[in-house]
């Protein structure tokens, strides 16, 4: 399949989510990073972002609580170019009501290369890594051009599928 660049500016937009069990991990390594992530736009679901605001005085967007739809609005953000770096620490030791949303956004982060990280051994890798510091074009799977190309060889009425000619 076609691939394309995109392009992750020096000042990234990092989302943090952390569930309950997880919290004070990722507030404990938000403090340590503070000067980091405080050069950078923060977006996190609605309690660990207040967590966030109220421990450490960053300046954070919330989003909606991650079982109320924030995992949903941070996949969507994703989707839509508006994320590109992901610190989710999830539980992997408690069902989660919202492991739908869990799951979804997890998927979204792969289709859309973005660094991600689920513990606080990767987050310590991704952020002392150089490449925070420059520009980063991440290389994404372009189902854009596949789209076209299925819509260009379509066919109404007719149950005959076009031949995938994009891989
Ligand atoms: P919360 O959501 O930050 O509102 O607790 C996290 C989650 O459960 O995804």
């Amino acid at each position: 399949m076609a691939r394309r660049k995109v392009k992750m500016n020096f000042v990234k937009n990092i989302a943090l989510i952390a569930h309950d069990n997880r919290k004070q991990d990722l507030i404990e390594w938000a403090r340590f990073n503070k000067d980091i992530l405080a050069q950078h736009n923060l977006y996190a679901t609605g309690t660990t972002g207040q967590l966030l605001i109220r421990e450490l005085g960053l300046d954070v967007t919330c989003l909606k609580s991650g079982p109320l739809g924030g995992d949903q609005q941070v996949g969507a953000m994703i989707a839509n170019g508006e994320i590109d770096f992901l610190i989710f620490f999830w539980d992997p030791l408690e069902p989660m009501p919202h492991d739908p949303d869990v799951k979804a956004l997890l998927r979204l982060s792969v289709v859309w290369n973005i660094p991600t990280a689920c513990n606080r051994a990767t987050a310590d890798f991704m952020i002392s890594s150089p490449l925070m510091h420059t520009e980063y074009e991440r290389i994404i799977l372009d189902f854009e051009a596949r789209r076209k190309s299925f819509l260009e060889r379509f066919k109404v009425n007719t149950w005959e599928q076009p031949e995938d000619s994009s891989e």
